[in-house]
């Protein structure tokens, strides 16, 4: 489910700049945003896909970038093999191509240095994503501050 837009956050272009695959399931893709926009670490961005018949699909996905990464948007989207747009970017789309974008949204689940800390961080599946943003940003602030980072994979029913 996504939160509202905010009226600041219009869908726009973005090109997929860098593909990484990180795991047998999850695989990164970078994306340049037409307009570039500043996200705090926690929010997400919305992807909208439209067919040539002009059907379309949006989704959700957190950013794992940090807010302080200069390279674009790094969504982190994990494979479900009956799913209608993850298996889309991980068979089909590649480095160059665009798909449209809104964000940064969600304003509730964001953490900023200056929150301080010590900080515990807890998380399963892509859940996690939001929380590897957290971590960069933090790191990228140099807080040398203490934190718990505690990741529950995925139940292995899939
Ligand atoms: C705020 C937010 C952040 C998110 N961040 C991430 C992220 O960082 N990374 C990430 O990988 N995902 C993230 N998600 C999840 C993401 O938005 C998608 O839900 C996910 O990628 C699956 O989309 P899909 O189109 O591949 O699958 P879908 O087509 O949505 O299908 C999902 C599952 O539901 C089943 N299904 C679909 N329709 C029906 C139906 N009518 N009846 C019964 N079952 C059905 C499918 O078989 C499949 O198992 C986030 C979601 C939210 C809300």
């Amino acid at each position: 489910m996504s939160l509202e837009p905010q009226p600041q956050s219009p869908w726009q272009a973005a090109t997929i700049t860098r593909i990484e695959k990180r795991t047998p399931r999850v695989t990164s893709f970078w994306f340049q945003p037409l307009r570039p926009f500043v996200h705090l670490a926690g929010q997400h961005v919305d992807v909208r896909l439209t067919a040539p018949d002009g059907y379309q699909a949006r989704r959700s996905y957190s950013i794992a970038s940090a807010p302080e990464a200069d390279a674009g948007i790094e969504l982190a989207i994990e494979r479900l093999d009956d799913g209608e747009v993850s298996p889309f970017f991980h068979d089909v789309a590649e480095v160059g191509d665009e798909i449209e974008l809104r964000g940064p949204l969600g304003g509730h689940f964001i953490w900023e240095a200056s929150d301080g800390g010590p900080i515990l961080l807890v998380g399963g599946g892509s859940g996690a994503i939001p929380l590897m943003a957290m971590v960069r940003h933090r790191t990228l602030q140099n807080r040398p501050r203490r934190s718990r980072w505690c990741f529950r994979r995925g139940s292995g029913t899939r």
